[in-house]
């Protein structure tokens, strides 16, 4: 009759209320020290408040959650090419951003000064950042994910919420541990738990990835076939011949005038290039990070 769904209300907060009492000396004094006791009080059979007391315990966020963006670069202990970029540069997600907030500076071989497909720089602006995503469904190369970690709090805004390349990348068994369903979904898609590129070379080699499981997807699969040939070797295409042999006497050109010697002629230039030691790079001009971050903070102010 009237009154009596508030009264049933007023029922279910007061047994909560008390409940909450009951259940701080049920646990006896540790119902905030233990994990298992937070994922209890969190689960089906809770009773009393289901306050959670941030920042000592935090709610497990869903596969999905996405915060700020990071970069993908190979595990640590992978065989070939440890700690490397997925990022190519191509800029295609520095276009799609909405607000515009990614700089990417690509990088360039130190001796022949031609773009490499690696970014020597790679700048987001968090504050900017409405955490749409769109950055990771462009990206071509899987190679820019949406992160979980919300704690961003930070006392210089100026600085600490550019995020640079060093802070943006987390090796692929990160984003293993937070989105294991999505990053296994596009494994699959790949074709493999490497990088396209490497699978597009692979295929091409004739060589076939492992395919991605839930079984060897923490654990470093045996290499499905023998190590890539040289990514330079050209022997069957003479174009490509002409390039490497174009590039070596560039090389070669370049050492000698650093020596001060006369340059050799071609055929003894690719001889002399392949035992060489690594060419200097200190003419190259370097990055310079604060520069950039001068004028990312510059455009910042220029927007109000
Ligand atoms: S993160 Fe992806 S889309 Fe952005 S530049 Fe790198 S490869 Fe291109
Ligand atoms: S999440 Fe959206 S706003 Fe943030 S960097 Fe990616 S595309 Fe830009």
């Amino acid at each position: 009759m009237y009154g009596q769904g508030i009264l049933k209300g007023l029922w279910v907060t007061f047994r909560h209320f008390v409940n909450t009492y009951v259940d701080d000396i049920r646990y006896a004094g540790r119902k905030y020290l233990r994990q298992e006791n937070f994922a209890i009080r969190q689960g089906l059979k809770a009773q009393g408040a289901f306050t959670v007391q941030y920042p000592d315990e935090k709610l497990a966020v869903p596969e999905r959650f996405r915060f700020t963006p990071f970069l993908v670069v190979n595990d640590p202990d992978h065989p070939e090419a440890p700690g490397d970029d997925w990022c190519t540069s191509c800029g295609i997600c520095a276009k799609v951003c909405p607000p515009q907030c990614i700089w990417i500076v690509r990088g360039s071989d130190p001796t022949t000064g031609r773009p490499v497909p690696q970014p020597e720089a790679f700048f987001i602006d968090i504050d900017i950042c409405m955490n749409c995503g769109f950055c990771a469904e462009f990206c071509p190369f899987d190679a820019i994910k949406m992160d979980h970690n919300y704690e961003l709090a930070s006392y210089d805004r100026t600085s600490h919420h550019i995020h640079d390349k060093q802070y943006l990348s987390r090796p692929l068994s990160y984003w293993k541990t937070i989105a294991p369903t999505t990053a296994l979904e596009e494994a699959v898609a790949r074709g493999g738990w490497e990088h396209p590129d490497v699978l597009k070379a692979m295929k091409k080699a004739g060589q076939t990835a492992v395919t991605p499981t839930w079984d060897n997807m923490f654990t470093k699969p045996e290499p499905a076939a023998k190590p890539l040939p040289p990514a330079e070797s050209a022997d069957e295409d003479p174009a490509k011949a002409e390039r490497l042999r174009k590039r070596e006497e560039a090389l070669a050109r370049k050492r000698a005038a650093e020596a001060g010697e006369p340059a050799q002629p071609a055929a003894a230039a690719v001889e002399a290039s392949a035992p060489a030691p690594a060419a200097p790079t200190a003419d190259k001009p370097k990055f310079d990070k604060q520069a950039m971050l001068e004028k990312i903070r510059q455009r910042k102010a220029d927007k109000g």
